[in-house]
């Protein structure tokens, strides 16, 4: 992406050189951007041309003189400096930013210099970062460049997934590491004498069981999020009865509710219809019921209802110790828990609420959900209504 962007900058480059060699000449009496349009009609349709891409175009451009005057820039450039002037026309560069970055590439370029790859951040109320390059313009004799032009390519959005990613990759080693551990130093254990004796090496292998079907759902969940984020999940949408198959998921989590003296309530009508891909919508309420189940009291109740509105919601509603409210925002991103610890014993990945939000997502729906301390938890996975 990077490429093909760098390759429209250096047509626009080319362009604008162009543009600016046949305006008049190059100096802060003859601002290009006002300048009167004298020329031929082939010419005038050029210059229309290379004015609308420049208008249109998301990054932004500045051209400064000998003097660090703006001479030229762009709308973007205006958004990105000073959105509050109509032009940025005549201003000093130093009125406009005191980055010292920006204005050493821009002394560079006056110096007949070509900069690029400089990182610049802006931290108004919405930080951006942008890549800035810089290109001297006229003839760099001996006293230098004429003007230079930069132009400011905003990576926001990639630099911000390239730390999703990092802390993504950080948060699989550091979940992949903690039962690696356990598993080795109980083997460890074991070597050094603890096989002999029966009833400990029972115990030990135990744990070392636990953990590697930790590590075997945490590669599970983790390939299954890639899979139904990268685009490869593909929905069979079909009308589906929900109260059959709220009943077969509560049949599959029986035994695991029984364990834990929960009781389980399909609170569905029968005959409810809604739109969805059946397996996928089974894999959703059985993550949020499995949680509803985990995260009871004991003799605690899971219930599932249905209310129909403007789109279709299925409420799984339990009476456990609820979600202090600091939590809520967060709790369908990867690997956040409220209690890590208390998660982890219980076998979960942190990562069940983030494939029921990419799973309700790809519906073209959501999932949210509301708790009070004390009382309980509700999810309601949201759907678009048949037709
Ligand atoms: P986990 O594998 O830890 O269950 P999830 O992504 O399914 O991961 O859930 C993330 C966290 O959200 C859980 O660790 C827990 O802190 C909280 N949570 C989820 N469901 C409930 C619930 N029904 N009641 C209370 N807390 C819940």
């Amino acid at each position: 992406m990077v490429t093909a962007v760098e390759a429209l900058a250096a047509l626009l480059l080319v362009g604008v050189v162009v543009w600016l060699a046949t305006r008049s000449k190059f100096d802060k009496n003859h601002p290009v951007e006002k300048s009167e349009q004298t020329d031929a009609p082939e010419n005038l349709a050029v210059s229309s041309l290379l004015e609308a891409t420049l208008t249109g175009m998301r990054e932004g451009l500045l051209v400064v003189n000998r003097d660090m005057r703006v001479v030229a820039s762009n709308p973007a450039a205006r958004k990105l400096f000073n959105p509050s002037v109509a032009t940025l026309q005549s201003q000093r560069l130093t009125e406009l930013t005191r980055n010292p970055e920006i204005y050493s590439a821009f002394l560079d370029g006056l110096k007949g210099l070509e900069r690029s790859g400089v990182k610049v951040e802006t931290h108004g109320p919405e930080r951006q970062i942008f890549d800035l390059r810089v290109v001297p313009i006229g003839n760099a004799n001996g006293n230098g460049a004429e003007g230079a032009l930069g132009v400011f390519f905003d990576i926001t959005r990639t630099e911000r997934l390239e730390i999703v990613r990092q802390e993504f990759l950080s948060n699989v080693s550091h979940e992949l590491r903690t039962p690696l551990t356990a598993i080795i130093a109980f083997v460890e254990t074991l070597e050094e004498g603890a096989i002999e004796d029966r009833e400990s090496s029972q115990r030990f292998l135990s744990i070392i069981r636990k953990n590697a079907s930790r590590m075997h759902s945490l590669i599970d969940d983790i390939l299954e999020l890639t899979s139904i984020e990268g685009g490869n999940v593909q929905l069979r949408a079909a009308p589906v009865d929900l109260y059959t198959l709220v009943q077969n998921v509560c049949a599959s989590a029986a035994a695991k509710a029984a364990a834990q003296s929960v009781t389980l309530q399909n609170k569905v009508e029968p005959d409810v219809m809604v739109y969805a891909d059946e397996r996928r919508l089974e894999q959703m309420l059985t993550n949020l019921i499995d949680n509803g189940i985990k995260f009871s009291r004991e003799h605690g109740t899971v219930a599932i209802s249905y209310e129909s509105g403007t789109r279709d919601k299925i409420l799984v509603q339990d009476n456990g110790d609820g979600i202090p409210s600091q939590h809520l925002e967060r709790l369908f991103e990867r690997f956040y828990r409220v209690d890590r610890a208390r998660s982890r014993d219980m076998g979960g990945t942190g990562l069940g609420l983030a494939i029921v939000k990419h799973l309700a997502l790809l519906h073209r729906g959501e999932v949210t959900v509301t708790s009070e301390l004390g009382k309980g938890s509700t999810f309601t996975i949201h759907l678009p209504k048949i037709g």
